[in-house]
């Protein structure tokens, strides 16, 4: 154990002796001195801050579920390091049925939350970087695998939450990280010492931040010698020193510091929340340095993380779309409207998006293979196509969600006027809609409505579907690199009958 401040972490006996209880991860997160600021003003306790704490009951939910014996096949697995059952989050995927089953837990915690859960860009990141770690000790006789298998037994021991983080501010995008007129628009090195290096720079809407006992930093595009200084990787604890957060504003998210608001909340509980991440001459020991400077294998971690990545979306989202679909449906029966056939046509049309969306998710995962280290990664090909088409779909889901809302979802007076003795009344008489159905409840379904469509969860659901993981045009990019078109040319030519020399002439 490393970090003084996480050393009393498991300090009550969960069902499994690797992994935390909810109640534990809530309590080992009080015990960290997280710097946290949130509008201008340093947050004195993250844990019990209304508009924080649901974001971490969402990552509490990973512990939960892992601690339930019905979903203990999905949510834990063997760790090939120790021989321990860990949480999957902490997991390194050794076939392809653990990508199958690491998209299976996304959907259901998507399906438990409504929200971002967070967790997963760590795990991501454990699976990029011990490939790229393996392949760069090949070529460079360097040990950063042999750390990182360190780094991964103390997080899978003591089952945290890690803040996989590569994206950057990037200031100008047309020039390289080292041809920026600001040298710390990227994170770097900028002293090397015999005890380890010292970084600068920042990490731009980091998931799950504030909720997570460690940063695991990646760098963000492929580099060139120049960038050298920048071809770094490594781990810390969130609160050490000289590291603090800038919470991210989210849409409606000031409702949560409301009194009696649970029903314009629409998803209560939980939440996700991005925060900007700041490192301020940060010091980190060799031993928690995973890439120092090869910056030929910039590209791979990030190539390989993004994967990943683009991989978990065929999860989370199609669990969030189930929520947007279930709510939707219910808003139809509030109403009167369920036997309509263009409703009916306009839930299988939901479906059929979402459903699509969890067949990448899958696809990817069963073409899994394995790497030179032994971990299994996705097929990257289908993998952005998977997140291609997810910068799609939800849009149109949530259009159809709030095409069957109707207007109302976004007209509706607060819970403060339903529950005011003067017009409160008339919300109830004049906002029901069947006759069996209470009032309260359907403005409860309309609301969860507005929080995944234009809401907090909308960051996690819409916005993030966009750009999470990569901007499309990102994907693009992989896709193309990836397409094989040689290969397809040379079907048509077969069939066509024509040499390639004739071609060519
Ligand atoms: Fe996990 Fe999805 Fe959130 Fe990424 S966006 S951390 S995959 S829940
Ligand atoms: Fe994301």
């Amino acid at each position: 154990m490393f970090h003084n401040n996480n050393s009393n972490i498991i300090n009550a006996t969960p069902l499994n002796p690797n992994t935390m209880t909810s109640e534990q991860y809530i309590e080992s997160l009080r015990k960290m001195n997280l710097k946290v600021y949130l509008f201008g003003e340093l947050v004195e306790n993250p844990v019990d801050h209304p508009m924080i704490r649901p974001s971490m009951n969402s990552v509490a939910m990973t512990y939960k579920l892992a601690e339930m014996e019905e979903y203990k096949d999905i949510m834990t697995a063997t760790s090939h390091l120790t021989g321990k059952t860990v949480n999957r989050f902490c997991h390194l995927h050794r076939s392809t049925e653990d990508l199958i089953k690491k998209v299976k837990m996304q959907r259901l915690l998507g399906q438990k939350t409504g929200a971002c859960f967070q967790r997963c860009v760590g795990m991501d990141a454990f699976n990029a970087l011990y490939s790229t770690t393996y392949e760069i000790d090949q070529k460079h006789n360097t040990q950063y695998h042999e750390r990182f298998v360190e780094y991964m037994k103390f997080v899978q021991e003591n089952d945290l939450t890690v803040d996989g983080a590569m994206t950057d501010p990037k200031g100008d995008r047309g020039l390289s990280p080292s041809q920026q007129t600001d040298p710390d628009m990227y994170v770097h090195i900028v002293e090397e010492r015999a005890d380890g290096i010292v970084v600068r720079g920042a990490k731009a809407h980091q998931t799950g931040a504030v909720n997570s006992h460690e940063h695991l930093i990646m760098p963000t595009i492929a580099m060139k010698e120049a960038d050298r200084n920048y071809a770094v990787a490594f781990a810390i604890p969130s609160d050490a020193e000289g590291v603090f957060m800038i919470y991210g504003r989210q849409s409606c998210d000031t409702r949560k510091m409301e009194e009696g608001a649970d029903i314009d909340l629409g998803n209560a509980e939980f939440g996700g929340h991005e925060a900007l991440v700041i490192f301020e001459d940060v010091f980190v020991p060799w031993d928690r340095v995973f890439l120092c400077k090869e910056y030929e294998f910039a590209g791979m971690m990030v190539e390989r993380f993004a994967g990943y990545h683009r991989q978990s979306y065929g999860g989370c989202k199609v669990g969030v779309g189930d929520v947007l679909i279930g709510a939707s449906a219910l808003a139809a029966d509030y109403n009167g409207a369920a036997k309509a056939s263009h409703i009916k046509d306009k839930l299988i049309e939901m479906t059929h998006l979402n459903e699509t969306l969890y067949s990448c998710g899958l696809a990817c995962s069963c073409e899994g293979k394995a790497t030179q280290a032994g971990n299994y990664e996705i097929d990257l090909l289908l993998a952005n196509v998977c997140k291609q088409n997810i910068t799609r779909f939800p849009y149109e889901i949530s259009r159809l969600a709030e095409d069957i809302a109707g207007g109302v979802m976004v007209t509706m007076p607060s819970e403060a006027d339903y529950r005011s003795e003067k017009v409160g009344p008339y919300i109830d008489k004049y906002l029901k809609g069947v006759n069996s159905v209470k009032t309260e409840d359907r403005m409860r379904v309309l609301r969860l409505i507005e929080n995944i469509t234009l809401g907090t969860a909308a960051v996690g659901y819409r916005t993030e579907s966009m750009h999470g993981a990569g901007s499309p045009q990102a994907q693009r990019i992989m896709i193309a690199r990836q397409s094989n078109i040689e290969e397809k040319k040379g079907f048509a030519r077969n069939l066509a009958r024509i040499k390639p020399q004739e071609e060519e002439k």
